[in-house]
This record gives structure tokens, C-alpha cells and sequence, in this order.
């Protein structure tokens, strides 16, 4: 049995959700503190970690894999390329 179906039988999906979200939360307490002058890598990395292994659970409750996150990923990705790479070639117009 993985991990995350271990940790979901046991705890209970609502648990687990409840757990991701708190480990969502410290990240972006993290990054805040960082933003507000008070940077800590440490932290940063730790509340990265958590936030890597509350996802896959997310995925497992609500049956997903990367199969299916991988795509929105890589169009988000070259959305935001597109924008930028038409932002430059603006930029360059202008120059
Ligand atoms: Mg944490």
C-alpha cells in the first residue's frame, strides 16, 4: 500500500485535507515573512517538503495522478512563456 492510501485510511480523508491545507498555509507564511525582509531558507525548505508530501495525498483522495496535472501544468507554462516572450517583443519595440 503507498504511502498516501496508508496515511488516508488511517487519519481519514478529512483529516489529511484539514493537514494540507495548515501545510499550504505555513508556506505561504514562509514566503510572506520572506517578502516582509525576514527570509528564512530553512523554513522555506521545510514548508516545501511538507507541502510535497501533503500532495500527493490530495491527488489520491481525489483520484488524480500527474498524468492528469501534468498537462495543465505544461499549458501554464507556455501560456505564461507566450506572455512573457510577446511582453519582450513589445519591450523591444519600444526600445
Ligand atoms: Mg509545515
Amino acid at each position: 500500500m503507498s504511502y498516501e492510501k496508508e496515511v488516508i485510511e488511517y487519519y481519514g480523508a478529512e483529516h489529511q485535507l484539514i493537514v494540507a491545507i495548515e501545510e499550504l498555509s505555513e508556506l505561504t507564511k514562509e514566503l510572506t515573512k520572506a517578502l516582509r525582509g525576514n527570509p528564512s531558507r530553512d523554513r522555506i525548505i521545510e514548508e516545501t517538503g511538507d507541502v510535497q508530501v501533503v500532495i500527493p495525498q490530495i491527488m489520491e483522495i481525489f483520484g488524480f495522478t500527474l498524468n492528469d496535472t501534468f498537462p495543465v501544468m505544461l499549458a501554464k507554462q507556455e501560456r505564461t512563456r507566450g506572455i512573457m516572450h510577446a511582453e519582450g517583443e513589445t519591450d523591444d519595440q519600444t526600445d
